[in-house]
């Protein structure tokens, strides 16, 4: 066992403890949206698209998400040109890349029929990690950790820039430090959120996406003119989820973390 894995036991023990007493005040899923599974736990496969100095970070993250007791993941080899990072049914697709001077430090998106998460895209944007002031682990990984909460179905715990960290990856902050892995609310709210059980699966399903709209998996989701409408803005909207409806349930999510940077088109 690594030093690092250690570390992070000795740290969770002490949480585990915690867990309970937050069971009750967890709070941050967004809008009831799961993978659908008949039992508990499930393994999420994570589709490894990263490059170097990305493959200790989603290590990192994907260590960290499966001490949940609802789920484990388990990074697998990607099946996306990290570019264009299309999805694939029943699995969250990561991606790195330069996609430029966009404004977004990351996105997370979600694909949805009804309720059910059939399929998950994160993506990191080196165009932004190769500046020195991004360029850091904590940086990196907070994005990651964040990014691929939302795919499990967490939204933020707090999304104020400048308060007090909560020490958890799901909470927005100017100085990552102490935000760069889950916290027990986060386990408490997958704990909720996985509950119960379902009687159909959409976890490593090469089908979970069959009954959604053919235009609904082959649409280039590239940038805001195509994420539909903004149905959440704060911060001057430097953080932002905006949802796409396919009509009858269909809905692709996208969350953003914007950078500091200006954002082309976009009040600062
Ligand atoms: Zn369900
Ligand atoms: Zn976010």
């Amino acid at each position: 066992m690594s030093s690092y894995r250690r570390r992070r036991l000795v740290a969770l023990s002490a949480l585990a403890t915690l867990v309970f007493a937050a069971v009750a005040v967890a709070n941050h899923s967004w809008g009831n949206y799961h993978w659908a599974r008949t039992s508990n736990p499930f393994t999420l496969k994570l589709g490894d698209n990263v490059s170097g100095a990305w493959d200790t970070i989603l290590a990192t993250t994907s260590y960290d998400w499966s001490l949940s007791t609802k789920l484990d993941t388990t990074i697998v080899t990607g099946q996306s040109n990290p570019k264009n990072c299309r999805a694939t049914s029943g699995q969250v697709e990561v991606c790195n890349s330069r996609y430029g001077n966009n404004g977004w430090l990351g996105i997370a998106q979600i694909w949805a029929s009804g309720e059910h998460i059939t399929q998950g895209v994160v993506k990191v944007n080196d165009t932004y990690y190769n500046t020195a002031k991004y360029n850091t682990t904590a940086w990196r990984n907070l994005v990651m950790c964040q990014e691929v909460g939302h795919t499990l179905g967490l939204d933020h715990q707090d999304e104020n820039f400048n308060n007090t960290n909560l020490n958890t990856c799901m909470d927005y902050t100017n100085s990552p430090d102490s935000n760069q892995h889950p916290n027990a609310h986060d386990y408490a709210q997958l704990d909720d959120i996985y509950a119960h059980l379902d009687t159909t699966t959409t976890v490593s399903s090469a089908t979970a996406t069959q009954r959604q709209p053919p235009a609904m998996n082959d649409v280039a989701l590239d940038g805001p003119p195509q994420w539909g409408k903004v149905i959440r803005s704060s911060n001057g909207g430097r953080t932002e989820l905006f949802e796409l409806d396919f009509g009858n349930g269909h809905k692709v999510f996208t969350f953003v973390i914007w950078s500091d940077e200006d954002r082309p088109g976009r009040p600062q």
